[in-house]
């Protein structure tokens, strides 16, 4: 190879400073670049609890990405090096929830404790009891176990250490690149921006796996603030969304429109340029879960001047909610009807409770319609039993009558309080059109 001085080894590399906040095609100062890159990634920190040897390679790796605006190729060996430590994290992470046992179940002998003092350890009685059809007891399950990644990653979703259906999803397509990473079969080069996107990635599911979720994370979000909103509209088809706090204001009610309807609701508020904007909220129907995040009724419909004294008088407060893995209820009678949450449906009239119901996990409702809705065409692949669905980020949970699907949601959620919502919805729908149109409790 050729000798370069140090003078060359130290200048920043060409291509990296083509990488800039407004993406590929400008050129930045290398000062600019080095401080740029660096701060991608700055706010991924570790939490406390991480195990060191995790914590060790993820620090090594952030340290490392800064060497990218030297030398390009670091931005590739940075994002196969993390795809290694996924693996790592996974490892540590086991032999702590272990902490020394593991318990395999054979076909017909009772569950036998091993002791273990390394991973290592783990792999070789896993090969042993795999070839003697035993599973590793994880809680109340067993599960095939190998010790490999793909066992890793079912023994942490069994475990309840990882969550949402399509962080699922996510974990599936790392192991894929962890594999090829592994056994290379042909040349990748990856730029600043996926190396940094992986880094995230690695952080968020590093922290999950040690009980952490991310505040505004994309994999593994903390719960979102809500907050209490009215929602209004005219027969102009004009909608509106505001915060409670507009109706106090001294002249809120001066130029009342008294055309416009009024509802009350628990949503998460719209922050422009905000990740988790319900771009579905105009869509709110207190039977049907159309927005994208749970919005809860409160109130309504109703006039502006009622509206302020409802809200006066009861002073509802915001609260945060999970929208991941939720479980939805979906109805197909004459056509497919907009998910429903299983209290919802558990509180319907018996008129109501007709046709085939799926009960769906997934993260958003529109996750769990499309599932349902592409499931009835086989060659797309979906899964049409209980279990993961390999084509989408869907879990089935069961389907069949009105009961068999409250019995599956209720098999995965506990008992099922039923609720009974007055109907209340904005009128006009462009993604879910398809809802019966006349007062569902109307008769
Ligand atoms: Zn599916």
């Amino acid at each position: 190879m050729d000798i370069r001085p140090l003078a060359e080894l130290r200048a920043a590399e060409d291509l990296s400073l083509a990488f800039s906040p407004y993406g590929l095609g400008g050129r930045m100062r290398p000062e600019e670049a080095a401080e740029f890159q660096q701060r991608q990634i700055a706010d991924c920190d570790l939490a406390t609890g991480v195990a060191a040897g995790t914590r060790d390679s993820f620090e090594r790796l952030r340290t490392v990405f800064a060497y990218g605006v030297l030398c390009y190729d670091v931005y590739t060996m940075v994002g196969d090096q993390a795809l290694l430590i996924y693996e790592q994290a996974l490892r540590d992470r086991f032999m702590e929830w272990c902490a020394g046992t593991v318990i395999f179940r054979g076909p017909q002998t009772p569950d036998v404790s091993y002791t273990v003092a390394s991973y290592d350890d783990v792999k070789k009685r896993a090969d042993r009891m795999m070839r003697r059809r035993a599973q590793l007891v994880v809680g109340t399950h067993g599960i095939e176990f190998n010790g490999t990644l793909h066992g890793l990653r079912q023994w942490a979703r069994t475990a309840g250490l990882l969550r949402g259906r399509r962080s699922r999803a996510v974990e599936e397509a790392l192991a894929k690149l962890r594999n090829h990473v592994a056994h290379p079969s042909g040349h990748h080069v990856d730029t600043p921006v996926g190396a940094a996107r992986t880094v995230r990635d690695l952080a968020e599911l590093i922290n999950q796996l040690w009980g952490q979720a991310t505040p505004d994370g994309r994999l593994y979000p903390a719960p979102l603030r809500r907050e209490i909103a009215v929602l209004s509209w005219n027969s102009s088809g004009r909608t509106r969304m505001e915060p409670a706090g507009a109706l106090s204001a001294p002249d809120s009610l001066k130029d009342q429109d008294d055309e416009y309807q009024h509802l009350v609701v628990r949503a998460i508020p719209f922050i422009p340029g905000s990740r988790w904007n319900d771009e579905h909220w105009a869509e709110f129907d207190s039977h049907y879960e159309t927005t994208q995040f749970p919005t809860e009724y409160l109130w309504g419909p109703g006039t502006r001047a009622e509206a302020r004294t409802w809200l006066e008088h009861e002073r509802p407060e915001g609260d945060s909610a999970d929208f991941t893995d939720r479980v939805f209820l979906v109805q197909d009678h004459e056509h497919l009807l907009p998910p429903m949450r299983p209290a919802v449906a558990a509180g319907l009239p018996d008129n109501q409770r007709v046709g085939i119901w799926h009960a769906i996990r997934a993260d958003f409702p529109a996750d769990a319609f499309v599932h349902v809705r592409d499931s009835g065409d086989r060659s797309a692949g979906h899964a049409r039993h209980p279990g993961d669905c390999p084509a989408c980020s869907a879990e089935v949970l069961g389907s069949g009558s009105h009961d068999d699907a409250l019995r599956a949601a209720a098999a995965a959620l506990g008992p099922i309080l039923a609720v009974q919502l007055p109907p209340a919805r904005l009128p006009t729908s462009t993604f879910w059109p398809e809802r019966p149109q006349a007062d569902p409790r109307s008769d």
